[in-house]
């Protein structure tokens, strides 16, 4: 690597898993990334998602591409036995005939079901498989590959311009999530709520989802071992992180219509966050003069883990190329 590119210094604002995977990969191409975000990864919005690779939940040309790269390298990972990361086998089901999503039939192991073999109610499904992602482990081990592969981490840094993030940088990665909208400004982006219920496994193995036409209302079912995700929700402006007791028993009673094993089971926690929504993804650079380059990633709303790895190879190329790599 030439010593201009080695000796640069980048910095990525965010510690989701948007901006720890982007360093990820910044480091582990020879730069020394230094990641400022006011959330610890543990407590960011990627902390709490479920989390299933799909992709449907954000729009851009590039995210197929995007979704297909992270789908190879979660695949990888969980071949690897990455903490966090598991293949599943996935069964989504609907009660009116909807189709599946374009891309579902490219994925392995996908096949329709028969209409007898479908649950009571339910007139169309699928099965396919797919990577299920446990996020506290998840996000703990990117930090530390980030640390391992030279880079660093300070949090309890909320800025508040991205000015601030040049003071000693030459190129900054903006990977702010929710906070894009008051750091950028960028009104185009919206918090889209999501709250999930955490309870004891009763011994569900599959992703389990109902897919339903009416945006906001999202049932699904995600097993991480002893734990047993339930969700969903979709509160669109709401930008609210106190569980709401009523989602949380909606979410339950809608669950348990589809698999009555939860109903008595013990409630161990709740998760909320917020999906960063934009009408696009934003994957862009800026050429700021003077020798300062700001890159954006951001935007992902429901689907940010899904698309992680192809967005941090596509920013990473950006930022080897603007330092001449
Ligand atoms: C309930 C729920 C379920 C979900 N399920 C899935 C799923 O199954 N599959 C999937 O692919 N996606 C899912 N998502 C979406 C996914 O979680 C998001 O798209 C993704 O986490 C966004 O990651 P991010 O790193 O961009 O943002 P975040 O995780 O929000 O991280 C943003 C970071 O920027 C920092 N920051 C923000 N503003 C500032 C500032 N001014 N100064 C300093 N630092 C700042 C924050 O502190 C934080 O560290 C789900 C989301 C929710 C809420």
């Amino acid at each position: 690597m030439p010593r201009r590119a080695a000796s640069s210094r980048v910095v990525v604002v965010g510690a989701g898993v948007s901006g720890l995977t982007t360093a990820v990969r910044l480091a582990e191409s020879g730069l020394r990334p230094r990641i400022l975000a006011q959330d610890r990864p543990a407590a960011t919005s990627s902390a709490a998602a479920g989390a299933i690779w799909d992709p449907t939940y954000a729009r851009h040309s590039r995210r197929d591409l995007w979704a297909t790269r992270t789908y190879e390298v979660f695949a990888a990972l969980a071949a690897a036995g990455l903490p966090g990361i598991r293949m599943v086998a996935a069964f989504e089901a609907s009660r009116r005939p909807i189709p599946p999503p374009p891309y579902a039939s490219h994925l392995p192991h996908y096949r329709e079901c028969d209409r007898e073999a479908l649950p009571d109610g339910f007139v169309s499904g699928y099965r396919y498989r797919a990577p299920i992602i446990d996020m506290v482990p998840y996000l703990r081990t990117l930090s530390d590959r980030v640390v391992a592969a030279g880079g660093e981490l300070q949090f309890g840094i909320r800025l508040r311009s991205l000015q601030e993030a040049f003071a000693d940088a030459d190129v900054v990665v903006n990977c702010s999530g929710f906070g894009a909208r008051d750091l950028v400004p960028d009104p185009d982006v919206v918090p889209v709520r999501g709250q999930l219920v955490a309870v004891r496994n009763p011994g569900l193995n599959e992703f389990v989802a109902e897919r339903t036409d009416v945006p906001g209302e999202l049932t699904y079912l995600l097993p991480h071992g002893e734990l047993l995700l339930l969700g969903g929700s979709a509160q669109t402006g709401d930008a609210d992180l106190r569980p709401a007791a009523d989602i949380a028993a909606a979410i339950v009673e809608r669950c348990s219509r589809i698999y009555p094993a939860i109903a008595g089971s013990e409630i161990l926690g709740h998760r909320v966050g917020i999906r960063p929504t934009r009408p696009e993804v934003r994957l862009a650079q800026v050429n700021l003069g003077g020798g300062r380059h700001l890159l954006h990633n951001y935007g992902h709303g429901g689907s940010g883990v899904s698309l992680s790895w192809g967005c941090a190879d596509d920013v990473t190329a950006s930022v080897l190329d603007i330092l001449g790599t």
